[in-house]
């Protein structure tokens, strides 16, 4: 038998771990009239998570979280490896902040054997982060209608943190008719500007300081932007701030339509407001790789 918890204590989430019991949690939750929202994770939970949690929370009726490594969309075993999994923090964190369930399947149980369907995107998965990552973004929208089919959420939050992703996501959703609303949510960063990120925990601590090369990188392609910069020389400063910092590489930083994600090789008068040019990086520090972006100007 259950009672309701005393005042301003949390009930624990319930745990889900198959998609048929997501489901039964899921129909219960809309017989009573009530709306879901679902937050898509993989886990290692951090303050951008957390701000997805209270905007879902503030848009639907209850609040699912999943939190799955999708082995699917790591196109490095050694990442998928090394990718944190503090499940009992997390769990606590949701429970904190009055999250109704919390979806953890296993990869057995994502995967079993004779998996073999995939969902497959368009060319918005053929710029930025998808040439240098084979397969990746095929591992989400086939894990994310996953999760759309077992929780069937009327909403779902995305970070602007990776904007392709969302992009691609907010396609997705369109494309198969899954009838589930897709929000964006701005990046959340550390006190330094640094964009909170599962990752981050994996950086030493002079790796860490480092970091911070990202948005300083991003602040300076703003300011060559405001002052009329042709996307070349706004790439050619950010490469410039992250070459001044020996810990870090360089991958890529790249501008593109925040419509299409295409590269964008000028910048035409039109194109010098907020949400009509952004600007993405990829930096790595050790084995460890960050992205970043940001509208390049938003002011
Ligand atoms: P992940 O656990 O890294 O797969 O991220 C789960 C969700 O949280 C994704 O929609 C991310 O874009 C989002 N997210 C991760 N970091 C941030 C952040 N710093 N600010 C906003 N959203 C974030």
């Amino acid at each position: 038998m259950t009672s309701a918890p005393p005042p301003g204590e949390r009930r624990a989430p319930v745990l889900l771990a198959t998609p048929a019991t997501a489901r039964a949690w899921s129909r219960e939750v809309r017989s009573g009239g009530r709306t879901i929202g679902l937050v898509p994770t993989m886990g290692a939970l951090h303050g951008g998570h957390l701000a997805l949690v209270t905007d879902a929370a503030a848009r639907t009726d209850a609040v699912c979280v999943s939190i799955f490594v999708n082995p699917l969309q790591f196109d490095q075993r050694t990442d998928f490896d090394a990718y944190p999994r503090p499940i009992d923090g997390d769990l606590a964190a949701c429970a904190e902040l009055g999250v109704d369930a919390v979806y953890a399947p296993t990869a057995a149980v994502m995967y079993p054997e004779g998996f073999q369907t995939r969902v497959v995107p368009g060319p918005l998965a053929a710029t930025m982060e998808g040439p240098g990552r084979p397969g990746h973004f095929e591992g989400v929208t086939t894990v994310v209608t996953k999760l759309f089919a077992a929780v069937a959420p009327d909403v779902a939050v995305f970070g602007e943190k990776d904007f392709q992703q969302l992009a691609i996501v907010r396609r997705l959703a369109r494309d198969l008719d899954l009838g589930v609303e897709v929000v964006g949510h701005p990046i959340v960063r550390e006190p330094d500007g640094l964009a909170m990120s599962s990752r981050n925990r994996r950086l030493d601590a002079e790796q860490r300081r480092a970091a911070v090369c990202i948005p300083r990188a991003l602040a300076a392609t703003t300011a060559v932007a405001a002052t009329g910069g042709s996307p070349a020389s706004i790439v050619q400063a950010a490469e410039q701030v992250v070459a001044a910092e020996g810990l870090a590489r360089h991958e890529y930083t790249t501008v593109f339509d925040p419509g299409t994600l295409e590269e964008l090789d000028e910048l035409l008068p039109g194109d010098r407001r907020p949400g009509r040019a952004r600007v993405a990086t990829a930096v790595w520090f050790g084995d460890v790789r960050l992205i970043d972006n940001r509208d390049l100007f938003a002011g």
